[in-house]
Formats: structure tokens, sequence, C-alpha cells
């Protein structure tokens, strides 16, 4: 009666426990350490509560067990650079679904860099606070598929104040869009913006390199550096990237991250892996895909990114995949990316494709291949099973 035992996890205490069982490899998301030695993962409500070989650990009262069937687990991939609208429709490509077949790559967070495909987008100040403030809400209360979108990024306007940035913090916007898409152009201008933002715990990105589409300007090196946004986005550019010596001249000067997008140049992307490997600066780079855009949507985006960057750009793939979880998750503050106790329990668990080179996922992804998908899971539920979109699995993790 007085004893006090933990209590057990399981169905009897009204807690949800999951146990993955096991698993081949274990990828960290960390670059110090990307392989871990362990072959079981137990979460509670969610959450990564235990680590380590299965035969040790206290697997029973689970609600939920997957046996992993041997394949590769890794945290599930963050897409650092979005432009969301609602729910699973956007209108930039009149698309239905695409962050459902973009879970099927293996992505299980999204991060907005600005609502910019809504139609009829206000561009008053306080129209443009409006729809920051509902698209936060809207994608707060509605994930699709289950993935966890971090939207309500408004794009800076000339006119902004001081109270405006205020005034979103308190109502729960976290993300300014892309600077260089609204009408603040000029570095002064901006910085103070940023500033204003960062005071009040906002985060903040830049439209890196030449216009995306009819309408945008060009962010050259000076702005970007005058700017000071905690993100350079798409320093590959979104699509025109900035000459060589300018991505380089970032490369050297910027502690922040160094975002490199699908929807960009791919020379320049492996010129900033190139540089920021020379640096040591590795740990700097993240991915995106700045989809949906005018290149349509990228349900594999961040998976080709991990393995053209490994391949052309000879990265281990374990370090190339930090890139699109732990690396993204650490530059934002995210709890999820990671596999560390206390970490959101989002995983992706993938194979090598079946009938690609090399002997295992890593060497087969070295060479430039994709993994095959089996399963992701997301605050702990299974959320997909084997991927419609990535080539077939050579094994797939099953639920017991
Ligand atoms: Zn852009």
């Amino acid at each position: 009666m007085a004893e006090t035992a933990p209590p057990a996890a399981g169905p009897e205490d009204g807690r949800a426990k999951l146990v993955i069982r096991n698993i081949g490899m274990i990828l960290s998301g960390k670059m110090e350490q990307p392989i871990l030695d362990a072959d079981c993962i137990i979460c509670i409500d969610g959450k990564i509560t235990e680590v380590g070989r299965g035969t040790e650990m206290d697997c029973g009262g689970a609600t939920t067990t997957v046996d992993a069937m041997g394949t590769t687990l890794a945290p599930g991939l963050i897409d650092s650079h979005v432009h969301p609208v609602v729910g699973d429709y956007t209108p930039r490509q009149q698309q239905l679904g695409w962050i459902d077949s973009t879970l099927h790559g293996g992505v299980t967070t999204l991060i907005s860099a600005g609502e910019v495909h809504m139609p009829g987008r206000p561009k008053d100040i306080i129209g443009l606070k409006a729809m920051a403030i509902a698209s936060q809400r809207w994608y707060e209360n509605f994930r699709p598929s289950g993935v966890k979108v971090h939207a309500g990024a408004p794009v800076i306007e000339h006119g902004m104040e001081e109270h405006d940035f205020k005034e979103l913090a308190e109502a729960g916007v976290t993300l300014l869009g892309e600077i260089g898409l609204g009408s603040v152009k000029d570095g002064k201008t901006a910085h103070q913006m940023v500033q204003w933002a960062r005071k009040y715990g906002i985060q903040s990105t830049i439209h890196t390199g030449g216009p995306s589409i009819p309408g945008s300007g060009l962010i050259d090196a000076d702005m970007v550096l005058e700017t000071g946004t905690d993100v350079i986005g798409h320093i590959n550019g979104g699509h025109s990237a900035l000459p060589d010596d300018q991505i380089i001249c970032l490369c050297e000067s910027c502690k922040q991250a160094l975002e490199i997008v699908h929807n960009g140049n791919e020379r320049a992307a492996l010129l900033t892996l190139n540089t920021a490997r020379e640096l040591g600066k590795m740990d700097q780079i993240i991915l995106g895909t700045d989809g949906p855009a005018g290149s349509g949507v990228q349900p594999l985006g961040i998976l080709r990114m991990i393995a053209m960057l490994s391949s052309l750009g000879n990265v281990p793939a374990e370090i190339a995949f930090c890139f699109g979880n732990g690396n993204t998750a650490r530059q934002r503050k995210l709890d999820t990316g990671l596999i560390e106790t206390g970490f959101c329990a989002d995983f992706v668990l993938m194979d090598q494709a079946q009938h690609s080179g090399g002997k295992t996922l890593l060497e087969s992804v070295q060479l430039g291949n994709l993994p095959g998908v089996g399963m992701t899971i997301i605050d702990g539920r299974v959320t997909s099973q084997r991927s419609r979109n990535t080539p077939p699995a050579g094994r797939v993790p099953v639920i017991v």
C-alpha cells in the first residue's frame, strides 16, 4: 500500500506505450554520433522515454508494438521551407493531398516560409496579421494526415512597427515568412523588423537569390548579411542562385542556418555543402523543398536532397540524414528531429530500396539512391505504412 513502485506503463493506467523493437539501425539526427548502438525504442504518450537493447528493456504492457523487421529508424524528416495555404490543398498547382504525399516521403514536420500562395493575400498590415494568426490556428487545429505544420508566417511590409510583432507573438505567431517577398527590400528596414521579431521570440528567414516568380525581387549577400535573419533561406536560390562568391561569403560570414532547398540550384547546393565542410560548419546545414512552388510539389524532396548531397557531395549518408532532421531541429529549436529522451516520438522507418546498388541502406543512399520508406510514426502513433511514393523497401516494419 505504502510501497511506491513506479507505475507500470500500459493500457491499465491509461497511458499510450509504443514499443519499437528489432530495429536494424538507429540514426540519431546528431552529427556528433549519427548511429546509435541500440535496437529498441520505448515511447510513452508520444514522447521518447528509453532507447537501448530490447533484451534489457521493459517492453511489456505496450498499447502498440512495432516489429521493425531489421529496418533503419531515423527521426522524422523536417522540411524547413514550405509554402502551405490551407489544409492539404495548395492553390499554387491546384493540388490536393500534397502533405499526405510528403508524409509518404518520410517527412513528419513542415515549417512555413510564408503562406504566399493564398489567392488575394492581404498586404495591408492588419490584414497580413489576421491571415498569419488564422494560418497558425488552422494548422494547429488540423494536421493533414498527422503531419505537424508550423505555419502562420507573415510576410513583412513597410509600415510595420514594434507593436505589430508584439501582437503577433502574443497571438501565437512564431515565424516570419521569407523577407523579400513583400515590400521590404532594403537591409536597414528588414534588420529593424527582424530585431523586433526576435525580441518577441519570432524566428526569421529570408529569400536569398534572384526573383522566384514575377513580382518577387533580388536579395543579394549584402542584404542577407545586413538583415541578419535566423535562417538564410534557400542559400542555393529559389530558383536563381547568387553568384558563387556571394554564396561563399555567406557561408564564411554567417553563424545562422544555411538552408539548402530542392527547388533551388543543385550546383549551388553542392558549393554550399563543400564550403560549409571546409569551414567546419556542416552542423548549420538544413534542408527544405521550397514547395509548393512553380516547380510543383516534391513529396520525396528531402530524401532526394539527402541522396544528392551524400552521393555528389561525398558525405556519409548517416551525416546527410542529419541535415534533414537533427540539424533543423537544433537550428529551429524544435522538440522533434532527434532521438533523445523527452523528444517527440516522430520517426521514419526505412530500408534499402529493392534492387538498388550497395550492400546496406547507407551505401545505397551514398550511391545516390532513395531509400524505401516502410512506416512513419508521429507522436507515437503510426501514420503511414509502406510508402506509395518511394521505391519499395526490401523489408517493411509490421504492427504486432
Ligand atoms: Zn524564396
